[in-house]
Parts: structure tokens; sequence; C-alpha cells
């Protein structure tokens, strides 16, 4: 791109013949002329404004700019390698995966119920704040399970598992003090082999949530426990309903109560695509999202025939085919639906990746590209209740944002083809293939 500094000491920019996807769902505007100052956006106008001479002017002809992704479901310092344990959450892990993700275009990102207490507060705030490297780190704390149930192992050691009703509210009040953004909690039965959280348990968990003005987001699987949770008051499905199709009575009132929902169809594809050979496995852009030691895994034959003898493999499949077809009722329903993908949890959910092929699956669902975009961008943001500075580029918002290669209006794909990724007006990566 060709930069013409004006002045030495240039306090703002002006981005000038842009193509600009505002996240509001809006089609794309051709021409436009962005003006930041400081850390955000002054003004968008199609005229040529006056350039005061220590305004850097940056010539963006034939790109197109996008907001920074803002992924509402992710996990951090889980993984390192090919492992998943506790001793993963160290500072420079977490850093490293938020550099990743920022990297990818994906300039926040919700960690959903896994963080360990060395984050709270400063790491987490000042993350927020982005006084921090890499995509800004939003926290659901640690969230609530069942006593010895999934997810298990050492890295969801810190989620509280009441027992019964009664310990809920001291558990929420130590939460609560942790400022999350949202309350995680999971029901379900892990495929038939786990106990589910009882209805009173969860009941309280939301109960006192909303006392705190917390929202709270659930795992599910079921659709009848989708109903369950929205009854008790659910503000936040966080994965696919994937047993069945979803009925009128529950679309109405998700819509009423203003449920927002979250469908990582990533997550549910990573459950046995790669058996599969899709094109993208040799891709750099997904094999830069990858840890070290997980290409080797999963191209191979062992890992390959695994996944295709699992007794799961028909059930995962049709989970995917159900959730696709709930997204599109769901959306087409005009509920918030907001983009997450559940990346982060596990070796085979690439941080980065996961993000741009979940706009390309939300697509496949049947929603178009610019609505996908608008999930990944503007209804993430509600998701997170940062709409107020991120998640659309206008006038007052904070400049975080992504410069296109060509135009995703049409064709999702080109979500990937990242020049640089901007946060805070300022350019803080080259994309993650920045040779090419
Ligand atoms: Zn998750």
């Amino acid at each position: 791109m060709a930069v013409q500094t004006v002045s030495g000491q240039a306090n703002t920019i002006l981005l000038k013949h842009v193509t600009l996807i505002d996240g509001t769902g809006s089609p794309a505007k051709k021409n436009m002329n962005i003006l930041l100052e400081g850390d955000h956006i002054v003004s968008i106008t199609k005229r040529n404004q006056a350039e005061s001479v220590r305004t850097r002017v940056i010539d963006l002809t034939g790109k197109t700019i996008m907001p920074a992704l803002i992924c509402a479901h992710a996990h951090l310092g889980v993984l390192k390698g090919t492992s998943v344990e506790a001793s993963n959450y160290t500072r420079k892990n977490i850093l490293d995966q938020l550099k990743k993700y920022e990297r990818y275009g994906v300039g926040s990102v919700l960690c959903m119920g896994t963080d360990r207490q060395m984050i709270f507060p400063g790491f987490r705030d000042s993350s927020k704040a982005g006084l921090l490297p890499g995509a800004r780190l939003y926290s659901a704390g640690h969230g609530f399970s069942t006593p010895g149930g999934p997810p298990g192992g050492s890295w969801t050691d810190q989620l509280f598992r009441p027992a019964n009703p009664g310990q809920v509210r001291a558990e929420m009040d130590s939460l609560a003090a942790l400022h999350p953004d949202v309350v995680k909690i999971w029901l379900d039965d892990f495929g038939g082999h786990s106990a589910k959280m009882k209805p009173e348990i969860y009941q309280a968990i939301i109960r006192e949530a909303h006392k705190h003005g917390l929202r709270v987001a659930a795992h599910l699987y079921y659709l009848e426990d989708a109903r369950k949770l929205v009854d008790a008051g659910l503000d936040i499905i966080a994965h696919s309903i994937r047993d069945q199709v979803i009925d009128t009575g529950l679309l109405n009132k998700m819509k009423k109560n203003g449920v927002i929902y979250i469908p990582t169809l990533t997550r549910d594809e990573f459950t046995y695509v790669y058996a599969d050979h899709p094109d993208w496995i040799n891709e750099s852009f997904f094999k830069s999202s990858l840890e070290p030691g997980v290409y080797e895994m999963i191209s191979s034959k062992a890992y390959q025939d695994k996944v295709r003898n699992s007794p799961d493999y028909k059930s995962n499949r049709h989970a995917v085919e159900i959730a696709m077809k709930n997204l599109k009722k769901i959306f087409d329903a005009g509920i918030v639906v907001a983009m997450g993908t559940d990346s982060g949890a596990d070796p085979v959910r690439a941080q980065g990746f996961s993000e741009h092929q979940e706009l390309e699956l939300m697509v496949e669902a049947g929603l178009t590209p610019l609505e996908a975009i608008e999930a990944g961008t503007r209804n993430a943001a509600l998701g997170l209740k940062i709409n107020n500075q991120y998640g659309t580029l206008e006038p007052g918002k904070k400049a975080d944002f992504i410069v296109l290669s060509e135009n995703p209006e049409h064709e999702i794909k080109n979500s990937r083809k990242i020049e640089s990724v901007w946060k805070n007006a300022a350019e803080v990566s080259k994309g993650p293939l920045p040779d090419q």
C-alpha cells in the first residue's frame, strides 16, 4: 500500500478509496474515506476532505475494510502442542494465543468459563483495554458444571461444581467479584456418558447471576435442555441445538426473551472433518493456525482411522446437519446469531482459522456472506456487550479492523485474504501469512 506521510508526526490517519463493509449488514460501500484519530474513527465520508498537514494518508484503492472479528466462544491457555492441561495456562501462552487470534483478524475473544485465577484482575483488564498485545481477552471466569462430571481434566479444576442449590450463592458471589462478562454453565450428558446438571441447580445459577446483573451462557446439546434453560431465563445458547430441529414454540420464546445464539459449527465439524481430507487441510492459512505437532496428528492414519471408526462418527456428522438447519431457522426468526467457535479447547480446533471457517459454514447453512460477517462482528459484540465501542465501523467506534485484498461480500472465503490487522487505529499485524 502507498503510504504518504505528509508530516513526520501524524496524529490522524486518512484511509482513502476504501471499499467498506461496516458490520451492520449493509452492502459494501465503495470509494469511502475513513478518518482515524487517536484510537477511534472520526468520520466516514464519500467526499474528499481537507487533509491537515499532520494527517498520514494511506491509499487503499482496491482493498476492503471490515471490522475485526469477535469470537464469542473461545478458550485461552488450554492448549500447547497436542496437550490440553492446566500447566499450559501461562501468561506467555495466553499472550501467544491472543496474538495468533489477532494475526487472523480476530480482535476480541470471550474465554467461555475455563479461565484461572492468574488473569484476574490485572491481565484481563489490561487486555480488554487494549494495553496488551493481541486480541482483547474477555472472560466468563470459572464456569459451573457437575461434581465429578465433564469437562474433566486438570484444565477444568477451577470450575464450580455445586452439589446442591444452596452452594450456588457463595460461588456466584466469588465469581461476580471477578467481573466476568458472562457466566458459563454446562448442561449435557455428553453422549449419555454422564449425569446432567439438575434443574434446581441451573435455576439457582441463573437466578444468582441475574441478581449480580450477569448473563448466563450455556453449553448444551439437546433441544429439550434448550427449552428448559430458556424457560429458566437463560441469556445465551453457546452451542448449536444438535439433536432435533427447533420448533416454533422455542423460536418464539428465544425471540421474545432476546436470547443470543452462538452456533459453534466448526466445533462439531472438527469432530470428523479431518478424516474427509478437506481441500484446506494443506493450505498455509490453516496450517499456520495449528500448534506444533497437530498437523502430524490429524494427518496420521491412526488419527483418521480413529475418527472413522468412532461409534460417534455418524452422530457427529448428523449433529452438524441438524445444527445447520437450526441456524437457518433461528436466523430467519430474527434471533441474534453471534459467531463463536469453541476454538482453543482442543488441539483440533485451531485458533484463528476456526473463526473464518465458521463464517464459511454459516454461509453453507444459508446465511449470506454479509449476514455471516454481521454475526462475526456486530452481533458478537452484542454477545459480549461491547457494541458501544466494537463490532461495527462507524464514527466514534474504536478503529479495530481488517484490511483485505479481496471483497468478501459475495465470496466469504475472501475474509481470509488478510493484508493487515488494525487495533486502536494502528496496524498491528500483516496477517497470518505475511510473506505471501
Ligand atoms: Zn467451549
